[in-house]
């Protein structure tokens, strides 16, 4: 059986829409999609009059090549937020089926399986925030049909090792849908689950051009997946998710010489956050800092709430994670450009010496 069998079975039988965009190929006039026929005033040669290619192929084998899948192993959305919620609606029945999560961790995947009306089971990470698998294979039943895995997992920066994805993709063969969001692996020293998807019809992964290429504005995320399983989600999702500018803009990043650019960057990053661990660890208000294999370090303060006060008196803003379950006192620091993070030890470190 494929995990197909898991999906909901009335949308494997629904009709998708069928939009005039998908008709349009091998066209020269096109009266079938009511546009206008004109380019808007000021239009710097986009062609915004017209309905966008609902997945553009270049951009399809620009990822692909990126990720080292087969295009119609990848579907790409307004940022990986929408293969979160295309996934829970595809295949949790509400009412009935439920997600899997390991907290703390990104809130999008129980938002979205309470949007859709499925059940949230909680597993939480142990107390080095690795993932408890025997605790996660505990906890599957047959309302259990997808299970949510973050590598680098947001807000620890922790790792889920790849034996470990095998582990229980092996285990939950034909059971559920294992996804992998890898948003921040670019930042990691880590192989991406992607090379584990030929092994795996029950496996998926998730990545997004939102982080190391600099394009959160653009929402660009795709979900990289068995083919069958990049079909159904086709059918139920918005005729048009990517908006022309945000095309360009993708394709734009990924071209070779900008490709370098976002290598050099990412060097940078990680450079940065070696950097701060350990100009922050030796700061006396600081209790831990969190090993971290993405652009972001958590920080438990002995006082954090005084700590938020003082960075965003002097204008610097940075995530409050304390109400994630293990992580009170925690305060995360996105990785900024260095003279950002400048600022943020100075702070910090002005305070220690106040004190
Ligand atoms: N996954 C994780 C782990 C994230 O932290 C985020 C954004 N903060 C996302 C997915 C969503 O990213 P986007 O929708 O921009 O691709």
């Amino acid at each position: 059986m494929s995990i197909l069998g898991r999906a909901r079975a009335e949308l494997l039988a629904l009709k998708p829409y069928a939009s005039a965009r998908m008709e349009a190929r091998g066209g020269r006039v096109f009266l079938n999609a009511n546009e206008s026929p004109w380019p808007p005033p000021g239009d710097s040669g986009l062609g915004l009059n017209r309905y966008p290619e609902p997945q553009p192929d270049d951009l399809l084998a620009a990822l692909a090549g990126l990720y080292g899948v087969q295009a119609e192993q990848v579907l790409v959305g307004r940022g990986s937020d929408e293969a979160i919620d295309l996934l829970v609606r595809a295949f949790c029945r509400a009412g009935e089926d439920a997600v899997l999560i390991c907290p703390p961790t990104f809130g999008m995947y129980a938002v979205a399986a309470g949007v859709q009306g499925a059940d949230v089971i909680e597993v939480p990470l142990a107390g080095d925030f690795s993932l408890d698998v025997e605790a996660v294979l505990a906890c599957i039943d047959t309302r259990v049909k997808l299970v949510f895995l973050c590598s680098p997992n947001n807000p620890t920066g922790s790792l889920v090792p790849l034996a470990t994805i095998e582990r229980i993709a092996e285990a939950l063969r034909e059971r559920a849908l294992v996804v992998v969001d890898e948003a921040y692996i670019e930042f990691a020293e880590a192989p991406s689950a992607a090379g584990l998807l030929a092994r795996f019809d029950n496996l998926a992964v998730l990545r997004t051009l939102s982080k190391a290429w600099a394009l959160a504005g653009a929402r660009i995320g795709c979900l990289l997946a068995d083919a069958a399983v990049i079909g159904l989600l086709r059918r139920i999702m918005a005729p048009y998710p990517l908006p022309t500018p945000c095309l360009a803009a993708a394709l734009a990043a990924l071209a070779p010489a900008a490709r370098n650019e976002t290598a050099r960057r990412i060097a940078v990053a990680r450079s940065e956050r070696a950097r701060l661990a350990i100009a922050l660890a030796a700061l006396s208000g600081i209790r831990e800092v969190l090993p971290s294999a993405a652009n972001f370090i958590t920080v438990r303060f002995a006082d954090a709430a005084a700590a938020y006060r003082a960075l965003l008196d002097r204008g610097v803003v940075v995530r409050d994670v304390g109400r994630y379950p293990g992580l009170a006192g925690c305060l995360r620091l996105s990785i900024g450009a260095p003279a950002e993070n400048d600022a943020a030890l100075g702070v910090l470190a002005a305070r220690r010496e106040a004190a």
